[in-house]
């Protein structure tokens, strides 16, 4: 340790410094740390912090064979099944739409986000990786140079100064990697969708399979957060605030467009306003810097892509990292392609999906003529075989 002036400084060095502990850090660090590679893992929040976050509530079949194919399924994604039933409730007509019949069961699972943070902390602690929770001022010296610097002060007051071979930014769409790139570096290609939604947490429990409702008078939807939990999503005027929306309010529309009774038995305990939108940022690294995750892209929630997509460029990263320590850098390279191919892919899912279930409901948005485009989609998945199977193998993640 150096002193400097009064202020305590540390220098180290690893191979990898992982800025942001969420779904992408966490899983970057438990498949490096399986491959003996040296990785410091960067979070500015507190374990607790990131503990309770409650976001995404799906995890593909995709994602589910990583996780076990890297010997770590049980303890990371263990426990979670799902029938591979989603049921589009129209006018308050039930139609399910049957995932598995055409992936041969191969479904995704119904695991909440922070659940499976819970669960990456615990199993990265346990085989002895290097988590550091509260590391304020994260700043990356030179992301082009031969071996960047990566600074941070520890909750104790100390400076650390990192020096590596790469950095993999996972830290989000406000996070401080991508921000540090010069200007010009990236293009963004940014996309708002002109659809706003009210979410909602309840202590109330899951719907019997995950509830998507379209009617006349707006989208809905229902999904389980665990046995206790749920999230609740309202298409609400773009410009409204939680403030629009009183408890009373939300019981009474997600009753009317969900067809339910009582859609919400328990309290509600957080209620949100924000805009669809979706954002690619191109390419997806910049010298020895690899954006991971949300630093990368924002992708709209209807298919639930944003957290799969972490997880998939996690195993790209740390299997190109895997073979840059043998020497051979051709995965760095094509790292950018190799992810952004599958970024657009999910782009276009849900862009496909929240056309349809928004458009086929309140045509004040986008008219009659598209509102009856969208019926026809709707129809067409939930009574062709080969459109069903399509959605069912994206929904996986298999195509
Ligand atoms: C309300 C909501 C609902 C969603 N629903 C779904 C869904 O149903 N399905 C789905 O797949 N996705 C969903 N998403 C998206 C999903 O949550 C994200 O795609 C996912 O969290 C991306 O993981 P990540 O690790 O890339 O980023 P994040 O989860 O954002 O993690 C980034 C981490 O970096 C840390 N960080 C930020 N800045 C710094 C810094 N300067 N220094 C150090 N650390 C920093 C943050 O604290 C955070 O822990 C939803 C998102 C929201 C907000």
């Amino acid at each position: 340790m150096t002193g400097i002036g009064r202020e305590r400084m540390v220098r180290e060095s690893t191979t990898v410094v992982v800025i942001g502990g969420g779904p992408a850090g966490l899983t970057v660090a438990n498949l490096l740390l399986r491959l003996g590679i040296g990785c410091v893992v960067l979070e500015r929040q507190s374990r607790a912090r990131v503990e309770q976050r409650q976001r995404a509530g799906i995890v593909e079949h995709r994602a589910v064979r990583m996780f076990e194919e890297w010997g770590l399924g049980e303890r990371v994604v263990g426990g979670f099944p799902h029938d591979g039933l989603l049921e589009f409730r129209v006018d308050g007509e039930s139609r399910l739409l049957d995932e598995a019949d055409s992936t041969e069961g191969l479904t995704a699972r119904l695991c909440p986000q922070q659940i499976l943070v819970q669960r990456l902390i615990a199993a990265c602690l346990e085989d002895g990786g290097d988590l550091r929770f509260e590391a304020a001022d994260v700043a990356i010296d030179d992301p082009a140079a031969d071996r960047p610097v990566v600074s941070y002060r520890a909750a104790d007051g100390v400076r650390h100064e990192i020096s590596c071979e790469l950095v993999a930014g996972c830290d989000g769409d406000h996070g401080v990697s991508r921000a540090s790139l010069p200007d010009g570096a990236l293009t963004a290609y940014p996309f708002d969708h002109g659809i706003a939604w009210l979410t909602v947490l309840a202590d109330s429990p899951p719907p019997r399979h995950p509830l998507l409702g379209v009617s006349e008078h707006g989208f809905a939807a229902h999904f389980g957060r665990g046995p206790h939990s749920s999230r609740y999503y309202v298409q609400c005027p773009p410009g409204d605030s939680a403030d629009d929306w009183p408890d009373e309010r939300i019981r009474e529309q997600l009753a009317l467009r969900l067809s339910v009774a009582e859609p919400v038995a328990g309290p509600i305990t957080e209620k949100e306003v924000f805009q669809l939108r979706s954002v690619v940022h191109e390419p997806m690294h910049h010298g020895r810097l690899h954006l991971v995750g949300d630093a990368a892209h924002i992708i709209a929630p209807m298919g639930g892509k944003g957290m799969n997509l972490a997880l998939y460029e996690a195993e790209v990263f740390a299997r190109a990292v895997r073979d840059h320590v043998h020497g051979d850098d051709s995965g760095l390279r094509s790292y950018s392609e190799v992810c952004l191919q599958r970024a657009w892919n999910y782009q276009e899912f849900s862009r496909w999906m929240t056309e349809m279930v928004h458009d086929a409901g309140d045509d004040s948005l986008a008219g009659p003529f598209r509102r009856r485009l969208a019926r026809a989609r709707l129809d067409r998945l939930c009574s062709s075989r080969a459109a069903a199977g399509a959605f069912a193998e994206l929904m996986a993640g298999l195509a």
